[in-house]
């Protein structure tokens, strides 16, 4: 790959993750009852299918935001290469994007420790990006990063205990606040 294919790939990921984290703004908005994680799946630079966590609010809880995204390129019949999320993708989902055989490349902004620290999931065990049938980067720009983890300052999660499924809940009214008093748009 010369430089210059390098250079548009890295901010074609940039600008799509950058649309992501405003689905996931959006989702922070709309759905205070699953995390607000949003994922894109491309084939080459054209979108193959958006989507945002919905396990709680579909009762599914397979649809994570990767899962709906991919769902969404299937239903549009287009075959996606690349998938953008906001956030690591869970270990179910890793397993859910690698059957997804043309898929050559997983990007994601906000690692899944950084979560873990909000304790907004359960630690689980990283995933060996070496047993992936693709590439997995993490796009590390701090702005990015930052912009992403703003709408988990207004999220809860009580952790899943025997037989209890974890409750997630987004103050959508203190987000909504803290958007329009936030000085620029990405
Ligand atoms: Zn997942």
């Amino acid at each position: 790959m010369n430089m210059l294919v390098e250079q548009s790939f890295e901010r074609m990921l940039d600008n799509t993750a950058k649309r992501a984290i405003r689905l996931a703004e959006r989702s922070a908005l709309d759905n205070p009852v699953d995390l607000p994680i949003a994922a894109i799946a491309l084939r080459g630079a054209m979108i193959a299918g958006e989507g945002t966590a919905l396990d709680q609010k579909l009762q599914q809880p397979h649809m994570h935001a990767e899962v709906a995204a991919l769902g969404r390129a299937r239903h549009n019949h287009i075959d996606p290469t690349i998938l953008v999320s906001t956030a690591e993708p869970c270990v179910k989902c890793q397993i859910a994007i690698a059957a997804v055989e043309s898929i050559e490349t997983v990007a994601f902004v906000v690692p899944r420790w950084m979560l873990e620290a909000k304790k907004l999931v359960n630690p689980g065990k990283p995933i060996d990006p070496d047993s992936l049938p693709y590439n997995v980067i993490q796009l590390d720009d701090p702005e990015q990063i930052k912009k992403a983890l703003e709408p988990y300052d207004f999220t809860q999660r009580t952790p899943a205990t025997n037989g209890v499924e974890a409750v997630t809940k987004v103050d959508s009214d203190a987000f909504r606040a803290h958007l329009a008093e936030r000085p620029s748009a990405i």
